[in-house]
C-alpha cells in the first residue's frame, strides 16, 4: 500500500495546459489542507486570468481534430481510462480522503461511481445518432444530426472531487469537446491526478486542461466571456449558479447547472421502518452529509415519527467520527471551519426556535473541522435549517398528518434536486413521483446516482441533465438539414 507521501509526490502541481505542466503566470502558489487535521498537504499552481486564456486558446486549438477524432477512438481512450482508474483505485481513493475528508471506504466508492461516467460515456461515444426521413407534405427528406457543441468549461465542486470531474470531463470528450476543466481549490488534487491519467490512456495534446486557481472569479468571468467557448457546465451553490447564468448570457453561451439541493425524505406510517432507517442513514451520513443530494429534512408521518426518530439516533451515537483514514470511521471532517460555522449555526437557531436536540449538536475540539452527527426532531416552521442545505451530518426531523399535508411540506423550497420516499403503497408511490417537484426521486431507496441515469433538478436545482444517455447530448449541437424530394 503506498504511503500518503509516496503519493503526494506523485501528484502534479502545475497547470495542464496543451498537453504540458507549466508553471503559473501569477507566481502564487495555493496550499492545500488536509481537514482533519490542517496540514498542508500539497502547494499547487494558482493561476492567473492569462493562464485562463492560455488554457481556452489550447482547447480551441485542439477542437476541430478532436471532434473529427473517430467515434470509436475516443471512446477507446474513455475506455482506456476507466482500465487506468480501476489499477489506481487505492490512490484516487486515499487523495479525495486526504484532501476533501471522507473515509476511504467511501471514497473508494466514489472511485467505483466516478469510473462509471468513463466506461459508460466511452460506450455512448459510438452511439451518438441521429435520424432521416421524408417531410409529412413529402416533398423532401428531413436530416437530424448531433455535432460536438465546442470547446467547454467544466467548473467542478469540492465533495465528490473526482466523479463530479468525470461526470462532465467522460459526456464532454465523448461527444467530441475539448474543454477546460477548473476544480474547487480546496479540493484540486484528484483533478490534477486525474489529468496524468488521462494522459497516460493517450489523450491528445490540448483536448483536455486543468487550471487551478484562488481567484475563481476573475480567472474564469474571461473565459466565459470570450465567444469561443461554446458551452459551460457548473456543479456548484445557486448563488454562484445564478451569476454564472447572468454572465453566459452575453454570448448566449449553452450552459449545464447542477446546483444546490434541499431533499425532503418522507416516511409514511406504512413504510419498512427498518428500510427506511437504513437508507436514511446513507441519504444523510454518506460523504459526511456534503453532497447535493444529502436528504436535508425528514419528513415523517406524526404516528412513527418518535420511533423513526429513536431508531435513527440508535444508529447515530454509534458512528465513529475521526480522520478518513483511520479504521471503522464513517464521519470525517467537514471541509473547513466555515462549514462548521453553517451547521452550528442552523442547528442553533433551530434549537433556539423550539426543537429537540436528542444527540450531537456541538462542534468537536482540536484539529481539523469537525462537528458531531446531530438529530433533531420536532423542528419548528421557519427554522433556517428547513431551507438552507445544510451540507454536514444533521438530522432534522417534522412530521405529517396525511399525504397532501407531506407533499406540500416536501415541496415547500426553492430547491427541486432529488426527493426519498418511502411507502409500501404502490398507487400513492407512483402519485408522488408526478406530485413532488424534484429531478430525481428514490422510491424507497437512499441513493439514486447512477452513470446510466440521469442526474439533474428542476426548480433552483438546476438546467440540464448528467449522466444517462441524456448526458451527453449537453454537449451536442442538433442539426437540421432539409433536402429536395430525390424522386421529384
Ligand atoms: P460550494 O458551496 O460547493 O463550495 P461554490 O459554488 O462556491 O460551491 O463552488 C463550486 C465551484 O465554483 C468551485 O470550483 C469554485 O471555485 C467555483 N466558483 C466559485 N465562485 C465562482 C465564480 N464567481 N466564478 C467561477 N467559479 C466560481
Amino acid at each position: 500500500m503506498i504511503t500518503e507521501a509516496e503519493l503526494l509526490a506523485k501528484v502534479p502541481t502545475q497547470l495542464f495546459i496543451g498537453g504540458e505542466w507549466v508553471d503559473s503566470t501569477s507566481g502564487r502558489s495555493i496550499e492545500v489542507h488536509d481537514p482533519a487535521t490542517g496540514l498542508v498537504l500539497a502547494t499547487i499552481a494558482d493561476a492567473s486570468p492569462e493562464d485562463g486564456a492560455t488554457a481556452l486558446d489550447a482547447a480551441v486549438t485542439a477542437q476541430a481534430e478532436w471532434a473529427a477524432t473517430a467515434p470509436r477512438v475516443r471512446g477507446e481512450i474513455l475506455r482506456r481510462a476507466f482500465d487506468l482508474l480501476q489499477e489506481r483505485a487505492d490512490e484516487f481513493a486515499l487523495l479525495m480522503t486526504l484532501e476533501m475528508g471522507k473515509p476511504v471506504a467511501e471514497a473508494r466508492g466514489e472511485v467505483t461511481y466516478g469510473g462509471e461516467f468513463l466506461r459508460w460515456f466511452g460506450e455512448e461515444a459510438v452511439r451518438i445518432q441521429g435520424r432521416y426521413g421524408r417531410n409529412p407534405e413529402g416533398t423532401g427528406r428531413m436530416i437530424v444530426t448531433h455535432l460536438p457543441v465546442g470547446p467547454s468549461f467544466l467548473i467542478t465542486p469540492w465533495n465528490f472531487p473526482l466523479a463530479m470531474a468525470t461526470r462532465k470531463i467522460a459526456p464532454a470528450l465523448a461527444a467530441g469537446c475539448t474543454c477546460v476543466v477548473k476544480p474547487a481549490e480546496l479540493t484540486p488534487l484528484t483533478t490534477l491526478y486525474f489529468a496524468r491519467l488521462l494522459e497516460d490512456a493517450g489523450l491528445p495534446k490540448g483536448v483536455l486542461n486543468v487550471i487551478t486557481t484562488s481567484t475563481s472569479k476573475e480567472v474564469s468571468s474571461p473565459i466565459i466571456a470570450d465567444p469561443r467557448l461554446r458551452k459551460l457546465s457548473f456543479t456548484g451553490s445557486t448563488p454562484v449558479g445564478v451569476s454564472l447564468l447572468k454572465q453566459a448570457a452575453d454570448t448566449v453561451l449553452r450552459t449545464s447547472m447542477e446546483l444546490g439541493g434541499n431533499a425532503p425524505f418522507v416516511v409514511f406510517e406504512d413504510a419498512d421502518l427498518d428500510k427506511a432507517v437504513d437508507a436514511a442513514m446513507l441519504a444523510k451520513f454518506r460523504n459526511i452529509g456534503e453532497a447535493c443530494t444529502a436528504a436535508n429534512r425528514f419528513i415523517v408521518h406524526e404516528s412513527v415519527a418518535d420511533s423513526f426518530a429513536q431508531r435513527i439516533t440508535e444508529r447515530v451515537t454509534a458512528l465513529k467520527i475521526g480522520r478518513g483514514t483511520e479504521e471503522g470511521v464513517s464521519i470525517g471532517p467537514l471541509i473547513n471551519a466555515g462549514a462548521v460555522d453553517k451547521a452550528a449555526a442552523l442547528v442553533d437557531d433551530a434549537i433556539e426556535r423550539g426543537a429537540s436536540l436528542l444527540t450531537g449538536g456541538s462542534r468537536i475540539d482540536g484539529p481539523g473541522s469537525f462537528y458531531q452527527p446531530t438529530v433533531l426532531t420536532n423542528v419548528q416552521a421557519g427554522s433556517s435549517i428547513l431551507q438552507d442545505e445544510i451540507f454536514g451530518p444533521v438530522v432534522s426531523i417534522i412530521t405529517f398528518t396525511d399525504e397532501l399535508d407531506a407533499v406540500t411540506k416536501a415541496n415547500d423550497t426553492e430547491y427541486g434536486l432529488v426527493s426519498y420516499v418511502f411507502t409500501r403503497d404502490l398507487a400513492r408511490g407512483q402519485r408522488l413521483i408526478e406530485s413532488l417537484q424534484t429531478g430525481m426521486m428514490g422510491l424507497n431507496v437512499g441513493v439514486v446516482s447512477n452513470a446510466a441515469a440521469p442526474f439533474g433538478g428542476v426548480k433552483q436545482s438546476g438546467l440540464g441533465r448528467e449522466g444517462g444517455s441524456e448526458g451527453i447530448h449537453e454537449y451536442l449541437e442538433t442539426k437540421y438539414v432539409l433536402t429536395p424530394d430525390p424522386f421529384a
